[in-house]
């Protein structure tokens, strides 16, 4: 019997633990199914860049997973059940339950309108291609002079409307933040933001949290009334409510709360990894919504899986980050280098050598994707039958 592993989503994290498994367990002992709503890779990381009219390179699943025993189910997973251990999917000939012995949970987020008013109705967001390509759609039809309000002063905020400015300089483009600009950055950092933004042209109403979205204005909390022919909503991403809909232990966020290893706190043969995942970081504080951490969460999953199923040594990496990779633009950028818990010091870099790292780093995103052991050999190992059930169950090994 095989045992048999569904990884659901095949985001950047998915996609990483399935191929991952694949290379370390032997075939004949494993069943791995990728379940994706979408026969193609989305690079979310650049929905900015496609929103604003870019082209982004087409990577077509069939393709990245030709002869790596994953097979991929192209459909929308709609249920979870963790006790009869079965996901509901749909697809273009119904519906259909698939069984598993253990899940790898990838479902990632979408955008979060926050409960405010009028947002989902009137805003535009970038969080997923869908959304990407309708802001496009209707940038495109825009004409010189409108106003386009970006609301959200984080990451995804500050890089859509710099995107957004340099793309079209007829354009009237405002940003709206609920804190003042980047303060999280290091001085260096914010300096550079303020004179990036200076030059495009950008409004920048800091302190101003947005209270209410109407066609054609934003409201602020100080009695604000900002003209938006288009308003950009980036004020942070929410989960899929599948996860809450289970029995598995979730976060306030709906997100699965896991241990050091991704596995679920509850579910022993349950992993939740990337976005969907609740996970402790360095300083104690649950990883950020990324693909800084969720990459080596996903390393770490699939690689505990395989520990646990051959009785391997489990991996017990702690995931640090680095630095901040911001885009401004396709000419400009901002890498602040931070502390292990994502703290800013002192060290940026700007300028045309940041834009290139961002640029390396999304490629290397890309490529790491389809590349799950970073082309490092590997051997796939044997799972036997005990070590399956354990590895499931989770009564030894842990
Ligand atoms: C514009 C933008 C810029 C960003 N820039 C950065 C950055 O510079 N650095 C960084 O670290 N992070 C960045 N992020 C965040 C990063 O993209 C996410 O944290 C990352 O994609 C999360 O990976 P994931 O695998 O959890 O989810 P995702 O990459 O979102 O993948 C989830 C997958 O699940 C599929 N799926 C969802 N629901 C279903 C369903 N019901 N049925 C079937 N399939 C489903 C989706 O189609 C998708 O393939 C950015 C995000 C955005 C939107």
């Amino acid at each position: 019997m095989q045992h048999r592993i569904i990884v659901l989503g095949a985001g950047y994290t998915g996609a990483i633990a399935a191929g991952r498994l694949a290379k370390r367990l032997r075939r004949e002992d494993v069943a791995i199914t990728l379940v994706n709503a979408e026969p193609d890779f989305v690079e979310r990381v650049r929905m900015h860049q496609l929103a604003t009219g870019q082209d982004l390179k087409p990577r077509s699943f069939s393709e990245m997973f030709a002869g790596t025993g994953v097979e991929l189910r192209v459909a929308k997973v709609t249920g979870v059940d963790v006790d009869r251990k079965t996901v509901a999917v749909t697809d273009a000939n119904g519906a259909e339950e698939l069984a598993y012995d253990m899940l790898v949970y990838a479902l990632g987020s979408g955008w979060n309108a926050q409960g405010v008013p009028g947002t989902a109705e009137h805003a535009y967001e970038i969080a997923g291609r869908p959304g990407a390509l309708r802001l496009r759609e209707r940038l495109a039809r825009l004409d010189a002079g409108q106003s386009v309000v970006v609301v959200g002063g984080g990451l995804t905020g500050l890089e859509a409307a710099t995107e957004i400015a340099e793309a079209r300089p007829d354009l009237d483009v405002a940003l709206a933040a609920r804190g003042g600009l980047g303060d999280w950055l290091s001085p260096k950092g914010r300096g550079h933001l303020r004179k990036v933004f200076g030059k495009l042209g950008i409004t920048v109403h800091e302190h101003a949290a947005v209270t209410g979205v109407e066609a054609g204005r934003v409201a602020t909390a100080d009695g604000k009334v900002i003209p938006a022919a288009v308003t950009v909503w980036t004020t942070g991403f929410a989960v899929h409510p599948i996860a809450k809909a289970t029995a598995l232990e979730v976060a306030g966020t709906g997100q699965i709360v896991v241990d050091g290893t991704m596995r679920s706190v509850s579910h022993p043969d349950v992993y939740a990894i990337g976005d969907a995942a609740m996970a402790m970081g360095p300083g104690d504080k649950p990883l950020r919504m990324s693909c800084a951490s969720g990459t080596p969460a996903a390393w770490q999953a699939a690689d505990a899986i395989a520990a646990r199923l051959t009785g391997g040594k489990l991996p017990n990496a702690p995931i640090r980050y680095f630095n901040q990779c911001i885009s401004l633009g396709r000419k400009e950028g901002l890498i602040q280098y931070v502390t292990a818990d994502d703290r800013a010091v002192q060290a940026v870099l700007t300028g045309r050598l940041a834009a290139l790292y961002k640029e390396l780093i999304c490629k290397g995103a890309a490529w790491g994707v389809a590349n799950p052991t970073l082309g490092l050999p590997t051997r796939r190992r044997r799972v036997t039958r005990e070590r399956a059930a354990v590895g499931s169950a989770g009564k030894a090994l842990a």
